[in-house]
Parts: structure tokens; C-alpha cells; sequence
């Protein structure tokens, strides 16, 4: 049987009224649609802990830049709702711009720290985008558990921060990032890569990968540590780091000099390789 495909808020809300007046728990997935396996995997993983998931799929244009990716972005609805049935979701709802952003939209989620460090300071606006959709969302979804990839960490701790400051009675889940055998982060963003760009990008996580083995082998200066991650970028002359940061995973609060003990740093990049934008991250504890 065929996945529901829900394209109104109203009728979103109805079918999770409906499952919830039965007793039962609703996850929910967040995506912008071509999908992968690391998509699947918040959507199995969702599964464990309720009876029911919807996943949606909606290409916010609120979260792009004038000069980003929008027009350009993947969209493979046939084959995303395919790969949905293998695991078994139990909605997709697929709105279109209008039903989230009607005429005289203007109320928009901000956050007063976190939007403009990392990635906030390349994407103005990116992170008001992403929060303001994923409240409008939930607004429509009301789940109980909300899964998130540990992929997108800035996203991750800027949605957890939303629900705690908003007080949405919503369980949120971070994700591990799921990779390819060569270690580049799966990303729908792959697509863009040419088969050279391809071979080449594995060289992000091999960097973040060397400098956790030097955290682990007791190096604590995050000068050396960000020196490590350049050495395995600089071996493609068109990789360009945007930005590589080690902040603290509690709060993204930046970490500079000797990171001290009882700290869990993450390392988080971004790095441009021709037009393709490309992010990672590397939890050096964990
Ligand atoms: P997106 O469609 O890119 O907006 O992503 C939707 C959700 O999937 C977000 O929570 C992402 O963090 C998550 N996600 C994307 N790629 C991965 C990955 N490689 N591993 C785990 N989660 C991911």
C-alpha cells in the first residue's frame, strides 16, 4: 500500500489527531526531499521509539540566500516516496509554499546567539529560515519525538535550543551522521559533485578524522588541531575551508587556546570545493 501523501495542514492535523485519540506516538522527520539512507535512518530510528512517522518534504526557500542553491536544489518526489515505503513511513506531508507561507506571512523564529556564528556567519537569515519552518511544522505535525541529523550539528543544537526556549512538549533526537565507506557525509548535496569533485571530497573527513586521532592521542590546542584538519584539505588545491571551528557540543560556544578538561568539543567545517558547498562535523571525544 501506498504511503498518504498529505499536502494541507489541516489534513496533517487531522490524521495525527486521529492517531493520537488512538493511543498512539508520532515522530517526525523533517527534510527538503532526495532523500538517502541517512534520511531512512532518523525515520527507523523514529520508529523504535513511536507507532507512527511522518517524514515531510518541503524545499524552504525561507533557509536559502538570494545567490544559494534554491532553483537549483534536487527534487526526486517519485523516488523519494519509494524509498519511504521500504522503511515504512505512515505519512509524507509534502506542502507547498503557499500552505506554509501564506499571503501576509510575516512572523519569523530567530535565535539571538547562535544564528550568526558558523555557518550563520556565511548564510545570513539561513538559521531564522530553518527555525521559523520547523515551528510552522510542528505547529502542523504536533509530534512527540522529532528527529534530527547530528550531520547538520549547528541545526541540531538551534532546534533542541528552540523547543526548550518555546517549552514545545516535543522529545528531540540527534542522529549520528551516516557516511559513505569513504567517509564523506551523505548529503543530497552529493549530487552536484562531478566523479573527480567525488573522489576528492572524502578528504573532509579524513581531515576531521586525523584530528580527532590527535585529540584521543592527547593534543588539546585548538590551533594544532584546526592545523591538522588544513593539512588534509590542502592536498585539493580547489577545496577552500570556509570556516573550521572546534566549539563546545553543549552550547557551540567557541573554544580557543587549551581546551580544558570536562570539555566535549566538536569540530564543525564548511568547505567550498568549486561551487559545491560542503559541511561536516566530528564530535573529538565520542
Ligand atoms: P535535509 O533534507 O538536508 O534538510 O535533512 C533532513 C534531515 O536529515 C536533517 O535532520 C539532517 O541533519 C538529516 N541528515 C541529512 N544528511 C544526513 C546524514 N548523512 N546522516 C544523518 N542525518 C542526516
Amino acid at each position: 500500500m501506498s504511503i498518504p501523501t498529505i499536502l494541507t495542514i489541516k489534513e496533517m492535523r487531522q490524521l495525527v489527531w486521529r492517531w493520537k485519540s488512538d493511543d498512539k506516538r508520532v515522530g517526525f522527520v523533517p527534510t527538503m526531499g532526495a532523500l538517502h539512507s541517512g534520511h531512512l535512518k532518523l525515520v527507523e530510528h523514529l520508529s523504535e521509539h513511536c507507532e507512527k512517522v511522518v517524514v515531510s518534504i518541503f524545499v524552504n526557500p525561507l533557509q536559502f540566500g538570494p545567490n544559494e542553491d534554491f532553483s537549483r536544489y534536487p527534487r526526486t518526489l517519485p523516488d523519494d516516496l519509494r524509498l519511504l515505503e521500504t522503511v515504512k513511513a505512515d505519512a509524507v506531508f509534502c506542502p507547498n509554499s503557499s500552505e506554509i507561507y501564506p499571503k501576509g506571512f510575516q512572523t519569523i523564529v530567530s535565535n539571538k546567539e547562535l544564528s550568526g556564528r558558523l555557518c550563520g556567519q556565511f548564510r545570513p537569515g539561513h538559521f531564522d529560515g530553518v527555525l521559523t519552518v520547523v515551528n510552522k511544522l510542528f505547529q502542523a505535525v504536533s509530534p512527540n519525538f522529532a528527529a534530527f541529523g547530528k550531520k547538520d550539528f549547528q541545526q541540531f543544537k538551534m532546534i533542541q535550543r528552540m523547543v526548550t526556549d518555546f517549552c514545545m512538549p516535543i522529545e528531540v533526537l540527534g542522529m549520528e551522521t551516516i557516511r559513505e565507506q569513504d567517509g564523506l557525509a551523505l548529503s543530497s548535496r552529493n549530487r552536484y559533485l562531478s566523479s573527480e569533485q567525488r573522489e576528492q571530497a572524502p578528504l573532509i573527513f579524513a581531515g576531521l578524522n586525523d584530528a580527532k586521532k590527535a585529540w584521543k592521542a592527547g593534543e588539546k590546542t585548538t590551533a594544532k588541531l584546526t592545523e591538522i584538519f588544513q593539512l588534509s584539505v590542502s592536498k585539493c588545491n580547489e577545496m577552500k575551508i570556509q570556516y573550521c571551528d572546534i566549539v563546545d557540543s553543549e552550547n557551540l560556544n567557541p573554544l580557543d587556546g587549551i581546551i580544558e578538561e570536562g570539555i566535549a568539543p566538536v569540530m564543525i567545517v564548511a568547505v567550498v570545493y568549486n561551487d559545491v558547498r560542503l559541511i561536516d562535523n566530528l564530535e573529538l571525544g565520542v
